[in-house]
């Protein structure tokens, strides 16, 4: 067994080099020392996670509940144990000090005293699960019981390591590139066979016992599980259509479809759903189980999409409704009525007991039409592949006018790279420009905001006559906290109050987002701002430094243009 002092004080070493070849190495040694049961905890107790990002088990543990248990530990008041992670800035810090600074709380808790003295890794493990299975009526308690627990155990030097882990921060530098270099190193395995085991099990822990159990066999021999999901593909931002055809030359061009994406593992009528942040949403979405089981035909496969809210005028819903329903736990059904989901499939990395992550992009394409027969709710998403700009433009127009959020520009012989941000996908977005205006007006909100300035006026300036030229409203992106802020602050600038509106003082600047400049004869400016939205307020500005009316002009008439770009 590896005591969790010697895990520590790696931690320590590592923390104590910058150089990354280094951290390798001391890794690298680590896994050849621990057990082999150990070595799959401890790949994943070095990144600063407990459990595979997809597992089921999560840790929940969050600051308070980290105070309480070191406070029970140490004895000190979680007032001072909160003063101590001010002081250093660091929870393990904090929590060494205070279980220095006082006497260890054990013998209130002697029924976790076990026979043999000391953490081991596998100790700290065992308790982790155990928490994270904690579960209802008095998970709280149970919790900090458990991690009171292992700190009265703890040696100051562990205490640091164990409190950053329980919160799954363990801030030394040590990420999935290290510990992919470290397998490799250790068994001798090549580094991008490491790698492309990670990409299937998304699990370095895994990847490192097949390593030390089989070496290179042992790492081609792991592949796709269905149940277990792979990180998705992702997208960078492009420099617009031109840019992207003139270096990729002939792309494969699909909407980028504005709702939530899903993996969606399929085996015989077994069907799972998973977030983009691998969560297991499958619960909360059984009309996207029922679409796969009746219109996928392949026996198991696992699919990328993404799902849309269904809105009633044919346009997607907004992205808090989709969110509804994919947190939704009880009572689906109902909101499974109220907000109709569509499914947009685009891609498939496994089919039928293979792996596809030799194909390229149209080969996997193909085999994913092969195997879809589209319903009214479930589609192939339908791609282009050219290298003319101007179909790519008038793409790009139909998807926005369809009211999704613009176009992704694939490149048609790309391999999938689970979690990649790679230049293989490109996104391209109407660009989200932002103004500075300055605050001249405002109107006290109603209902629970009606002690409060739900929404100020906005204006640009004239430079020429120095006039403030209204441009419209702005209440949203005002945060309950920013609410009373702002309100007490604008208070102090009113000039004219009639009714609910008022007048201010124009001193305080706005940056405001917006998604398009519409002409309008309502305000003095001759514009308004399509969905406005508080980005911050600009105290580094006087009024006078708003944005001026001819650049409000320009931006409109940009946009008219090509307004895609680098968003
Ligand atoms: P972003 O979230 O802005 O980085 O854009 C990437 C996201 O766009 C993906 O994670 C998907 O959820 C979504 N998306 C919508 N349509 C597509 C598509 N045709 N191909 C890939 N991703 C898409």
């Amino acid at each position: 067994m590896t005591s969790f002092q010697d895990f520590a004080a790696l931690c320590q070493r590592i923390e104590d080099t910058s150089s990354s070849l280094e951290m390798t190495q001391m890794v690298a040694d680590f896994f050849l020392m621990v057990d082999d049961d150990e070595l799959e905890i401890v790949s994943r107790f070095i990144m600063g996670l407990v459990f595979p990002v997809w597992s089921p088990l999560q840790m929940g543990i969050g600051p308070s509940l980290l105070y309480t248990s070191v406070s029970k530990a140490s004895g000190l008041p979680v007032k001072e144990v909160i003063n101590l992670v001010r002081e250093t800035g660091d929870v393990g810090l904090a929590a060494r000090d205070a279980l220095t600074a006082a006497q260890k709380a054990q013998s209130t808790f002697a029924v976790f005293n076990e026979e043999e003295p000391g953490l081991s890794v596998q100790n700290v493990y065992n308790r982790l699960i155990d928490i994270a299975n904690s579960s209802g009526k008095g998970s709280q308690a149970a919790r900090v019981r458990h991690l009171q627990f292992l700190f009265s155990e703890a040696t100051p030097v562990e205490a640091v390591y164990l409190a950053r882990l329980a919160i799954e921060e363990l801030r030394i530098g040590v990420g999935e590139g290290i510990v992919r270099d470290a397998i490799a190193a250790a068994f001798n395995v090549p580094k991008d066979a490491v790698e492309r085991a990670y990409m299937m099990t998304n699990d370095l822990g895994l990847v490192a016992r097949e390593a030390k159990r089989a070496g290179l066999d042992g790492v081609t021999g792991l592949d796709i599980k269905l149940g277990r999901p792979i990180k998705m593909m992702l997208a960078q931002v492009s420099q617009g259509i031109v840019a992207v055809t003139s270096e990729m030359g002939t792309v494969a061009v699909e909407w980028k479809f504005d709702g939530a994406r899903v993996q969606i593992h399929k085996d015989g009528d077994n069907v799972s759903i998973y977030s983009r942040r691998l969560e297991d949403v499958t619960g909360s979405l059984p009309d996207i189980v029922d679409m796969v089981r009746a219109g996928v035909s392949a026996r198991s496969a696992v699919l990328d999409g993404e799902a849309v809210v269904l809105g009633q005028d044919g346009k997607p819903g907004a992205f808090q409704q989709i969110l509804k329903r994919f947190r939704r736990k009880y009572d689906v059904d109902t909101k499974m009525g109220e907000i109709p989901l569509q499914l947009f499939l685009f891609d498939v990395v496994y089919l039928n007991g293979e792996s596809l992550f030799d194909m390229t992009l149209v080969q996997r394409r193909q085999r994913l039409v092969d195997c879809v027969t589209p319903s009214g709710t479930m589609q192939v998403a339908e791609q282009f592949v050219t290298s003319d700009v101007l179909t790519i433009e008038d793409i790009y127009k139909q998807a926005l006018n369809a009211g999704h959020e613009g176009v992704m520009l694939k490149n048609p012989e790309s391999l999938y790279s689970p979690g990649r941000r790679g230049k293989h996908w490109l996104k391209v977005k109407p660009l989200m420009e932002t103004l500075d205006l300055t605050v001249v007006g405002g109107e006290w909100g109603e209902g629970r905001r009606a002690n409060f300035i739900g929404s100020y006026q906005l204006a640009c300036i004239d430079p020429d006559t120095g006039d403030f030229l209204s441009i419209g409203r702005v209440g949203t992106g005002i945060t309950d906290e920013m609410l009373e802020e702002l309100t007490s602050r604008f208070k102090e600038l009113i000039v004219v109050e009639s009714g609910k509106e008022l007048e201010f003082v124009p001193q305080v600047v706005f940056e405001v987002a917006f998604e398009e400049i519409q002409k309008s004869p309502t305000y003095d400016s001759g514009f308004a701002l399509r969905f406005p939205r508080l980005v911050r307020v600009r105290d580094d500005k006087s009024a006078d430094e708003a944005d001026t009316h001819e650049r409000i002009e320009q931006l409109y008439l940009n946009q008219k243009g090509r307004n895609y770009n680098a968003a």
